[in-house]
């Protein structure tokens, strides 16, 4: 079935519009509530991809919160906090932890301009120690009520909307996919999938290159006719 043009119009004006230098890295943030309402902001907001550090054996789940946005926002599993945190750093991420200490600043005095990864802690007991010495700037988001803490996806919320807020400022935000690391290359790729994700994944099982889209965004390739086009 091909697939409709306005539908690829959708597709390809978001990820114009994402942005490969933004990210979260969720530090045993396992509650299927709070990772789907954080995939769905991240989604909204334009982050490319986002990352986790699960406790072991604990599966990731979603729930209705995230809307489907977990298929436009991959999320990367790391085994632990110190492999994500040298891994991001390794990519330029200037890394801001959410960390509820005195050292911490007031994240609207922060700029969230550049590479930004925030790191979000579990919902118990916060970062753990590990992430909270690693990080290159601690913030908060400062609270006049009776509660010391928000909820880690309205934290989150609040920082990513407040990155945006920056780089609309600074006329940042991509408009032709100039925000995807890899660029055209890397950009069709994840096209393909979004547009077609059966076939994306047919094609990583055969080991072989995705076919080409037309300007339509129809494949421009006979595939096998038992092959689910359907998006
Ligand atoms: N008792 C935990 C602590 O001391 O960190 C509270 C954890 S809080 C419910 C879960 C996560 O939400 C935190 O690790 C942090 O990432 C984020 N968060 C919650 N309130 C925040 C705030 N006021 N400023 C920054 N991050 C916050």
């Amino acid at each position: 079935m091909p697939l409709l043009p306005r539908r690829y119009e959708r597709l390809r004006s978001v990820l114009n519009r994402r942005m490969g230098d933004l990210t979260v890295l969720l530090e045993q943030v396992d509650k299927p509530h709070n990772l789907s309402a954080i995939l769905r902001t991240c989604d909204a907001v334009g982050v490319l991809e986002s990352h986790v550090v699960s406790l072991p054996g604990r599966p990731r789940i979603f729930n209705d919160t995230a809307l489907g946005s977990q298929k436009w926002v991959p999320l990367h599993a790391h085994a632990t906090t110190e492999g994500a945190i040298a891994a991001l750093k390794a990519r330029g991420f200037r890394l801001f932890g959410t960390h509820l200490s005195q050292e911490a600043i007031d994240y609207r005095d922060c700029d969230f301009t550049g590479p930004t990864a925030f790191l979000l802690g579990a919902e118990k007991w916060g970062l753990s120690e590990a992430a909270a010495a690693a990080v290159d700037q601690a913030i908060v988001i400062p609270m006049t009520g009776m509660v010391q803490s928000l909820n880690v996806s309205v934290a989150t919320a609040i920082l990513l909307f407040e990155a945006l807020r920056q780089r609309h400022r600074a006329g940042l935000i991509p408009v032709q996919g100039e925000g995807i690391p890899g660029g055209p290359e890397a950009y069709a790729r994840i096209l393909f999938r979004w547009a077609y994700p059966q076939v994306a994944d047919w094609c990583e099982r055969q080991g072989r290159p995705y076919p080409a889209l037309t300007a339509e965004g129809e494949i421009a390739e006979d595939l096998p006719r038992t092959l689910k086009l359907r998006y």
